[in-house]
């Protein structure tokens, strides 16, 4: 399998935690990139928050607009050649980019930076395992450095979202769906997150944990203030400390022991250097439902079905076989048949990207 820029480990990494508010974090911000220094002159910036699905920033389901309006503001002041913000939001916003971003606020916090990034994508060469290939957000691939922005969550199959699982968001359009079913079982499903997140591992990690999520995430509502961000240039080490924050130890989650084994990062706290105080939050919840029951429920079963079998229609009334969405598709899944575009359904990875193209809006997905 293809493992582009896959990072070095350092032999003792660092997880910084730092108190914080959405109204002071800024100086949490300043901190983390005291720590954890990055040369961005000139250099293409990705900035991706968790953008999980078009909720108000209240409901604590995705990063919240402060922090990333913070890490933008940093970023402009370190000269880069480029900023980007985006994100591909999940299974219920597939195809909702502009939307997820402005009804979070988060369009605002973009300060002028946001892009769709799930508009154009590149076929990267995956675990055949799992899939031959996936397809990728281009912005991804083309980052000199990437910033990635987990929000402080629980979830009910990976029982933590943080650093790892933040870079799932890479995956434009319904692989994500596609993906969660040929995994089949929550420890492959572990895997094939490492397998995702190898694929172009960010460069520094500045997780949301001002207000966080307990309970039945990552979209449960049960919201716990908790006032921390954290950071670190390691995703296995910030994991693991947001693991043990929440009551879990982090050598009995699967995608730590095989990020581990991959030799992405430890997530044993003898080999993390805290930069402040670690201490785990009492009676925390984390999810009620293991993560057998949330991959075997039928209901969460006929939704990625539902997701991974949509396919574009063309609306012969409305087209004007003008080509645009064959030229813009990223896996050349549109042929032209007599004046009307067809999809090659096997190929399609249901990105959206036709649909939005479409001049005459003569494309929608069934
Ligand atoms: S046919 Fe449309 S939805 Fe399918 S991969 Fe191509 S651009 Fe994306
Ligand atoms: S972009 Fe729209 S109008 Fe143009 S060929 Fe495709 S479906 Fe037809």
């Amino acid at each position: 399998m293809l493992q582009q820029n896959q990072k070095k480990v350092n032999i003792m990494t660092k997880v910084m935690i730092h108190p914080a508010s959405y109204e002071n974090v800024r100086q949490a911000v300043d901190r983390a990139f005291e720590h954890f220094p990055l040369k961005l002159k000139d250099k293409r910036v990705l900035i991706k928050p968790n953008v999980l699905r078009a909720s108000q920033w209240n409901e604590g389901i995705v990063t919240h607009p402060a922090v990333l309006k913070a890490v933008a503001e940093k970023i402009e002041t370190m000269d880069p050649a480029s900023i980007i913000v985006g994100d591909n939001p999940g299974l219920f916003s597939y195809g909702a980019n502009e939307e997820s971003f402005e009804k979070t606020g988060l369009m605002d916090a973009a300060c002028g930076h946001y892009e769709n990034i799930g508009n154009d994508s590149v076929k990267v060469d995956f675990n055949p395992v799992f899939l031959p290939w996936v397809s990728l957000s281009k912005a991804v691939m083309d980052a000199d450095i990437i910033i990635s922005l987990p929000k402080f969550k629980t979830h009910g199959l990976t029982v933590i979202t943080g650093a790892i699982k933040n870079s799932y968001g890479f995956l434009p359009g319904a692989q994500k769906a596609r993906l969660h079913k040929i995994a089949g079982t929550p420890q492959r499903f572990h895997e094939m997150l490492v397998d995702v997140f190898q694929l172009r591992v960010p460069d520094l990690f500045l997780v949301d944990a001002v207000v966080g999520m307990e309970g039945n995430g990552p979209a449960s509502p049960d919201l716990r203030d908790i006032g921390l961000i954290l950071a670190s240039d390691n995703g296995v080490a910030l994991d693991a400390v947001i693991a043990t924050l929440m009551g879990c130890e982090p050598g009995l989650l699967r995608f730590l022991q095989k990020a581990k084994e991959a030799g992405l990062g430890d997530y044993d706290l003898k080999n993390i250097e805290i930069l402040g105080e670690l201490k785990p939050l009492p009676d925390f919840k984390i999810p009620p439902l293991g993560g057998e029951a949330i991959m075997h429920n039928e209901a969460m079963q006929g939704m990625l079905l539902d997701r991974t079998l949509l396919r574009p229609q063309v609306d012969p009334e409305w087209c004007t076989a003008c080509g645009t969405c064959i030229d813009q598709c990223p896996v050349s899944a549109l042929f032209m048949d007599e004046d009307i575009p067809k999809v090659d359904a096997d190929t399609c990875i249901t990105c959206f990207c036709c649909q939005e193209m479409c001049p005459e809006k003569a494309i929608a997905l069934k």
